[in-house]
């Protein structure tokens, strides 16, 4: 499933092969990748896509994709950690796989009809996944799980985990149409921020040296309008 999407993010040439925003996405994928990679069997491995709407996805198989707008949008690194630490923990729960299976069976039964008029099925199951991939609802559950682990992720790889918080609180105070779909699709922001608090404050031992001052951060300083070269 994994393959399938990225081969077709590949064909529709949104795949960042090089751009100086990788300077800023490396250093903290290579800390989520020592933190957490020994939670999930196959390797995690970042790429920056180019998409209109600032969004960041895991698919299975460990590839974690970060729309480039999203690198724009962030105030500081740890909000951009906290995102990809969400990410990376839907994907050590197999959250994607589980509702990804759920969505082929749908698929599957919606789509009969034209594997017998001889269509690829394995691409229209690619681009049905692609589909999804951008509007995958994820329960409550689920997205506090991650939301939790992700919090535990970014304390063991050096990034305060409070950013998730602040990234939440930006989007409330942000014009909507500037809020991401990433975070549009996950309601109930404040029961979120409530859960995180309560988190960090059961475990001192992990999350007491972490300011919760957004004004404690290092702002993220990136090239506007970076050139990007695509994978091909
Ligand atoms: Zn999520």
């Amino acid at each position: 499933m994994g393959q399938m999407i990225f081969d077709q993010l590949k064909a529709k040439g949104e795949i960042v092969q090089s751009s100086p925003l990788y300077d800023q996405l490396r250093p903290i994928a290579d800390a989520i990748t020592r933190a957490a990679q020994s939670r999930y069997n196959h390797p995690f491995k970042f790429y920056l896509v180019h998409e209109p709407q600032p969004n960041a996805f895991a698919a299975p198989g460990g590839n974690v994709y970060v729309v480039d707008s999203l690198v724009y949008f962030v105030k500081n690194n740890d909000e951009l950690t906290g995102t990809l630490c969400h990410e990376v923990s839907h994907t050590i729960h197999h959250d994607t796989v589980t509702l990804m299976e759920k969505e082929i069976r749908i698929a599957e039964r919606e789509i009969g009809a034209a594997i017998l008029l001889g269509a690829g099925f394995r691409e229209m199951v690619a681009i049905t996944l692609l589909g999804k991939l951008h509007s995958l609802s994820y329960s409550r559950e689920d997205e506090s799980r991650a939301d939790l682990t992700g919090s535990d992720v970014c304390a063991a790889a050096g990034y305060n985990p409070w950013g998730l918080v602040w990234l939440f609180q930006d989007f409330q105070n942000a014009d909507m149409g500037d809020v991401p779909q990433l975070l549009s699709d996950h309601p109930n922001n404040q029961n979120r921020v409530n859960a995180l608090e309560r988190h960090f404050r059961q475990n001192p031992a992990a999350f007491g040296k972490f300011s919760p001052d957004p004004k404690s951060a290092t702002r993220i300083s990136v090239p506007k309008n970076s050139a990007e070269v695509f994978l091909h």
